[in-house]
């Protein structure tokens, strides 16, 4: 098979993934093999290839947006999940036994296994994945557009479940989405069918406000170079999705009192001092590592009724680099999507 394989970490401008022929892989007990129709392209990709986080699987294959149909099973593996188009996300595995799989807080299981990161991912024209833990994929979405649904879009779920305690709050509910990338693009549409005022703030005002308006936003704002979300009133609550933790202090003061700040990414710079007085008035602050098999299942069902649409620019396999590069510069417009096979 082909496969985009990052031997060496560096910048995505300067081109590290290699296109390679490999061996197909076989999947083991218990897992399907998936021939790979999309692959989406997330900012955690372009951490992995650029250092940011340690290689950790042989062959190093990024993606972990998967969407394709199944060509092999494993040991054990029911033959009836044959012919299935399915998706993959970064969440590929959890050890089942610990505390927090038994709690079903599986998203901070300590033995897990990832897409992308610990396992040879979807940059590739195959890739095998426990069939517990593939996505059948809602029929209305073909499958370049549901590519970004599997991490931009079911991460965005998970931020917005921390912005309300009850589902009541979300009607009316002053919203802040910092950065407007993949996630935020889907984020806004589902925060948006729950009835909340959702205001954007990005650097890109100009080539980013109309879609944000078109997606639902009822304003777009700039985000200063202090990194200030700019704009008159309080928010409710604010989602990160910029890398950036010096967005942290000056979005907590947008923030009423009891107010809600939620970190979205995987990767951030460190975030500078944090006055208490920020703090003080009961605001919370609330980061999000991965996301259970239940986000991405209810997620799933929730775009598919809304329904959500997905904006993509389409690269082939062997421009995976310069997906990169174009997502690290910014200038990728909703989701950056791999067709592959
Ligand atoms: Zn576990
Ligand atoms: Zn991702």
């Amino acid at each position: 098979m082909r496969a985009m394989v990052c031997e060496r970490q560096a910048k995505a401008s300067t081109a590290p993934l290699v296109l390679l022929d490999l061996d197909d892989p076989e999947p083991g007990p218990g897992e399907v093999r998936i021939g790979v129709r999309a692959c989406g392209v997330c900012r955690t990709d372009l951490h992995v290839v650029e250092g940011d986080l340690p290689l950790r699987s042989k062959p190093a294959i990024p993606g972990h947006q998967v969407v394709g149909l199944v060509d092999a099973v494993g040991e054990g593996t029911d033959p009836s999940w044959i012919g299935k188009r399915v998706g993959a996300a970064w969440l590929l595995e959890t050890c089942g036994t610990c505390r927090f799989c038994g709690e079903g807080r599986e998203n901070l299981c300590r033995k897990a296994e990832f897409l992308g990161w610990t396992r040879p991912g979807g940059f590739a024209e195959r890739v095998c994945a426990p069939a517990d833990f593939v996505y059948e994929l809602p029929e209305g979405f073909p499958d370049l557009q549901a590519a970004p649904l599997l991490c931009a879009g079911i991460i965005g779920y998970r931020a917005l479940s921390f912005c309300v305690d009850a589902q009541e709050e979300w009607e009316g509910l002053r919203l802040g989405l910092v950065g407007f990338g993949a996630a935020a693009h889907v984020a806004i549409q589902v925060a948006g069918a729950r009835g909340a005022r959702v205001t954007v703030f990005t650097r890109q005002v100009e080539t980013r406000r109309e879609a944000a308006l078109a997606l639902g936003a009822v304003e777009v704002g700039e985000l200063s170079p202090n990194n200030r979300p700019e704009g008159p009133g309080d928010l409710d609550a604010v989602v990160v999705f910029a890398p950036s933790g010096a967005v942290v202090p000056p979005s907590l003061d947008r923030l009423a009192p009891g107010g809600r700040l939620v970190l979205a990414g995987i990767h951030m710079t460190d975030t500078p001092p944090l006055p208490y007085r920020l703090l003080y008035d009961e605001r919370r602050i609330q980061s999000v590592r991965n996301n259970t098999r239940e986000d991405g299942r209810a997620f799933l069902a929730e775009a598919a009724r809304i329904p959500v649409e997905t904006r993509v620019e389409v690269f082939p396999l062997e421009a995976a680099n310069e997906a990169l590069a174009r997502l690290a510069e910014g200038s990728i417009q909703g989701a950056a999507v791999l067709r592959i096979g």
